[in-house]
């Protein structure tokens, strides 16, 4: 709360709501030169100039239409076509509309970012863009944002996706753990028949790649030793807090300690790999089964399901670990393992 008054901000408010000449102008400053707005901010683009905006980034359904004028002339503009639903990806475009912004700013521009409302599209890249800026944690940012703004109130989805985009450190990372796991959940809501699955969500196949294990581990099946996947397909989850996690804890503490948080799951839950495709069209769960044996694997279920530890991952892609092997790559043994 105190941040959120922080006096170096303090200035701004006179572009506040209050402020006569920004509401006539239909937007907020809420940082220097960086403005925050609805659709009306951009109906007229007389408006634009008055305000000193040579920079534009539309989050809404709809691509305003800048007819040629003098308001625009030389205007930079992005537009990200989002709805206001808390399924929509948003956090895919962060990237980008954070770069635009800052982009915009290094060149001096004032910079309006809008959506239809003004309230959540808009407000939720305006956050994400002060909390990397600013440093900022998700809260403090839109708090503070919310005393520039009161009425700003973006949807619960997008409020959750910046919470991960704090995960990662405010720079959304696609190999990471949380954005495969994200990638891994929206896809249900993308593709509810399931007929087709976008490429990206599956890791190569290691069996079909000589090359490019430089290091990690390899898993093998542990019955006829095809190569199925690698560790940097495992999604780590922390152990679940229900009672059977809690029992665990309680029984064995030193195991706990000298394993790490691992210890109790029996399965690895891992993205979908190349090899799945032709099993999870269509069904929302089923069996794994290695494609050269057909010895049981494990299992996965769109809807999700609970690991040994209590937690539950949604969905739910796991191997159950006594069917696979570990096999270390390291780059010299590498082809010398393939060999034996
Ligand atoms: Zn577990
Ligand atoms: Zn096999």
């Amino acid at each position: 709360m105190l941040e959120a008054q922080d006096k170096s901000h303090g200035g701004e408010y006179t572009f506040g709501s209050q402020s006569p000449a920004s509401s006539d102008l239909q937007m907020l400053e809420v940082r220097p030169r960086v403005f925050l707005g609805g659709a009306a901010a951009v109906a007229e683009p007389d408006h634009l100039k008055e305000a000193g905006i040579m920079a534009v980034l539309t989050v809404d359904s709809e691509e305003p239409d800048f007819k040629a004028g003098a308001g625009v002339e030389g205007l930079l503009s992005l537009f990200v076509p989002v709805l206001d639903r808390p399924e929509t990806d948003l956090l895919s475009h962060l990237d980008r509309c954070v770069a635009f912004i800052s982009q915009a700013r290094a060149e001096g521009r004032a910079v309006l970012v809008h959506c239809h409302a003004g309230v959540s599209r808009s407000v939720a890249v305006m956050t994400a863009f002060m909390m990397k800026t600013d440093q900022l944690t998700f809260e403090k940012a839109y708090e503070n944002l919310k005393t520039i703004k009161p009425e700003a109130k973006m949807n619960e989805g997008f409020e959750w996706q910046l919470k991960l985009y704090q995960a990662m450190g405010c720079e959304v990372d696609t190999s990471s753990t949380i954005y495969k796991r994200y990638r891994l959940q929206k896809v249900t809501e993308k593709y509810p028949e399931l007929q087709s699955l976008p490429q990206e969500l599956f890791a190569v196949d290691p069996s079909a790649i000589s090359q490019g294990l430089k290091d990690g581990i390899l898993y093998k099946c542990r019955k006829c030793r095809r190569s199925l996947f690698r560790s940097s397909s495992i999604l780590d989850h922390n152990e679940g807090s229900g009672p059977i996690a809690f029992t665990h804890k309680r029984m064995t503490p030193s195991l706990m300690l000298t394993t790490g948080s691992q210890a109790q799951c029996t399965s690895y839950f891992i993205e979908p790999v190349q090899w799945m495709e032709s099993t999870l069209l269509g069904v929302m769960d089923g069996q794994l089964l290695c494609p050269k044996c057909n010895a049981k694997l494990g299992s996965f279920n769109w809807y999700g399901e609970q690991c040994s530890c209590g937690r539950w991952i949604t969905p739910a892609f796991q191997i159950h670990k006594n069917r696979v092997d570990e096999m270390k790559m390291l780059p010299v043994l590498g082809s010398q393992t393939r060999k034996i």
